[in-house]
């Protein structure tokens, strides 16, 4: 791996913060994902509006502009020399050189790190799908945090996988506390009733494989929308599929220990995973 930091490119057990940096003590800080894949990005583009998006929300100033982010994000991946890899970006408030608790004064920081492509889902495990429980512990997406910028507080989501695991389920879904779903660990969830899909259109992450997955749906003609997704509807789905830069599209294929459909990948995400690696290729999607 190889990371960017303070400036200078290093190897990735080199890159350490400082423990005062107000990323790591007030998790103020926002990060974006993406992937290369056979040596070329996808969707950078994207992921670099919600990047730079977040860090204006969070009042932050990036020393770098777009053009300059990309070129270090794409010498990280030279350096690191991936074909497949998983690229990371953070914007951190950084550090207070006078140990002022006012966030004016901190050093905004930029970092970046490149390591292997790591799938969510191991290759063996794609076919199986995954299975996911339902936590009891609820999303925490109160309005001070917008869950749109795309940030560390994992709190809710952590305690949600020990539930998981302690259920014997391989990763978790949160519920909101209107008796809706809202997303997992690092992905969104989508549902397949009678042909027609749906995704949460709030409290989550707008992911950019959920908007990837919403496009690829709505040029194969199947009905694809972000609205509220019930519990009830989740547990009666014919199918259901993760989306996740670091994974692509998971079937999800065992709910609360009952079967998913006929519990193997179904139809219409079977589908949707051959339209979204084929994408890996469309030139307007770089
Ligand atoms: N929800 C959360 C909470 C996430 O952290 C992530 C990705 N890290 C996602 C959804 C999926 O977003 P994307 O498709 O952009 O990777």
């Amino acid at each position: 791996g190889c990371a960017f930091l303070d400036g200078a490119f290093c190897a990735i057990e080199d890159a350490k913060i400082s423990v005062l940096d107000w990323g790591f003590l007030r998790s103020d800080a926002t990060y974006d994902v993406v992937h290369v894949w056979k040596g070329r990005f996808f969707r950078l583009d994207r992921h670099l509006d919600r990047f730079f998006a977040s860090v204006d929300k969070l009042r932050m100033a990036c020393p770098y502009d777009r053009d300059e982010v990309a070129a270090i994000l794409a010498e990280c991946v030279r350096r690191a020399d991936l074909e497949d890899a998983y690229v990371e970006m953070i914007m951190t408030r950084g550090v207070s050189p006078t140990f002022s608790r006012d966030p004016r004064d901190a050093i905004n920081r930029f970092i970046a790190f490149v390591i292997p492509f790591g799938w969510i889902l191991r290759p063996e495990e794609r076919d199986a799908g995954l299975s996911v429980a339902i936590a009891e512990t609820q999303r925490i997406s109160p309005l001070s945090v917008d869950p749109t910028v795309k940030n560390y507080h994992w709190l809710d989501l952590v305690r949600g996988m020990f539930e998981a695991y302690e259920r014997g389920a391989r990763t978790v879904v949160l519920p909101d506390g209107a008796g809706n779903i809202t997303e997992g660990p690092g992905f969104n969830l989508f549902v397949v009733k009678d042909g027609r899909v749906a995704t949460p259109d709030s409290g989550v992450l707008h992911g950019i494989t959920r908007l990837s997955a919403l496009d690829l749906l709505a040029e194969a003609g199947i009905e694809a929308v972000a609205r509220p997704v019930s519990l009830a509807e989740t547990r009666a789905a014919d199918e259901l599929f993760a989306t996740s830069t670091a994974g692509g599209i998971m079937p999800v294929t065992s709910l609360d220990g009952a079967k998913v459909g006929d519990g193997r990948p179904g139809p219409i995400t079977s589908k949707l995973i051959e339209a979204y690696w084929a994408a890996h290729t469309r030139p307007d999607w770089t």
